[in-house]
């Protein structure tokens, strides 16, 4: 087998918070543990949401931790730049390859119209896009842009895509009517996640993802696009997240477990052995540093279910 080339991809829209750093350490361990190389990549597409002093407090985060990376932001590397947003020509070039092959339309719907529309929801709480725009005549578009800048959709291809997921098992999708055409570029110009992930896990020939399980939805779209922009996608493997006692996801708002507060907290083995008893690798929490587990660490102690944290936690 190809050397692993494995990512974290964090996005700095906010502190890492315990979730982020069970599916960093894992994407790290199974890295380290094969000899790999690791890189990262700070996935800020949205220049209002992610700020400069969230990177640099991410990359000093992940050092506090024990982990390390081969490449990537900070310390370069032959598929730069790290950053997703300085590589938006890259974007562009991958955008334009789809509109060249005619898979690509204007949308000019408000999200009021989208929500509207009588689709049922896909369990990530997005609307299936009706298609609304897909037939509007020249001229419809032409006087409609008057008023409004269009996103960019994708024609989902009729089929269904499947995946065999490394922990979750086999994942199928007809995106036609559980996602619809999706968007690639928002009406303020921003290139979609799904359409910059795949042209930066391709160009940094990442052949490995792990990453939250809330993501394993997204993947047919990200296989649909490696397909037509001529790539070879990576294997998945799509981690457990972590629930809170009262079965919230962990997220960013969850200031209470965030880094500031687990690192006044726990010291790095402290808190390393806590996810790793999570993940399936220690009997029990003890601590342990990232380099030791990555001599122990294997996949087929990890579960597939999501996990709940110790209400304990939150005091
Ligand atoms: N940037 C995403 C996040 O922080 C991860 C995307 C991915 O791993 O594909 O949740």
């Amino acid at each position: 087998m190809d050397m692993i080339r494995g990512r974290f991809a964090p996005s700095p829209s906010g502190r890492m918070h315990l979730g982020n750093l069970f599916s960093g350490l894992l994407a790290w361990l199974s890295v380290r543990s094969s000899g790999g190389v690791m890189v990262l990549r700070v996935e800020g597409l949205d220049p209002d949401r992610c700020r400069r002093e969230y990177i640099d407090q991410l990359v000093e985060d992940l050092h506090w931790l024990g982990l390390d990376w081969d490449e990537g932001y900070g310390i370069g590397g032959p598929h730069g730049p790290y950053l997703q947003s300085e590589r938006t020509d890259r974007y562009q070039a991958a955008f334009q390859s789809l509109e060249a092959q005619g898979l690509l339309y204007p949308c000019f719907c408000t999200r009021a119209e989208r929500m509207a529309a009588s689709a049922p929801h896909r369990s990530d709480g997005q609307v299936v896009y009706g298609g609304r725009c897909r037939y509007l005549t020249r001229e419809q578009r032409q006087t409609l842009s008057l008023q409004r800048r269009p996103a960019w959709r994708l024609m989902a291809p009729d089929e269904v895509i499947s995946l065999q997921d490394g922990l979750q098992g086999p994942w199928a999708e007809h995106l036609p009517s559980q996602c619809g055409d999706f968007i690639v570029r928002r009406s303020d110009g921003v290139y979609a996640y799904q359409l910059a992930v795949v042209c930066d896990d391709s160009a940094m020939e990442i052949n490995q993802v792990v990453r939250g399980r809330d993501l394993l939805d997204s993947t047919p779209r990200q296989l649909c696009l490696y397909r037509l922009l001529g790539a070879t996608p990576p294997s998945f493997f799509h981690v457990p997240l972590l629930l809170a006692p009262d079965g919230r996801r962990l997220s960013k708002r969850e200031r209470d477990l965030d880094m500031g507060a687990l690192r006044a907290r726990f010291t790095p083995e402290a808190l390393v052995g806590l996810l790793a008893w999570w993940a399936g690798q220690l009997e029990r929490p003890q601590p342990v540093s990232p380099r030791e587990l990555s001599t122990i660490f294997r996949w087929d102690r990890v579960p597939s279910e999501d996990i709940t944290v110790s209400p304990d936690l939150f005091v």
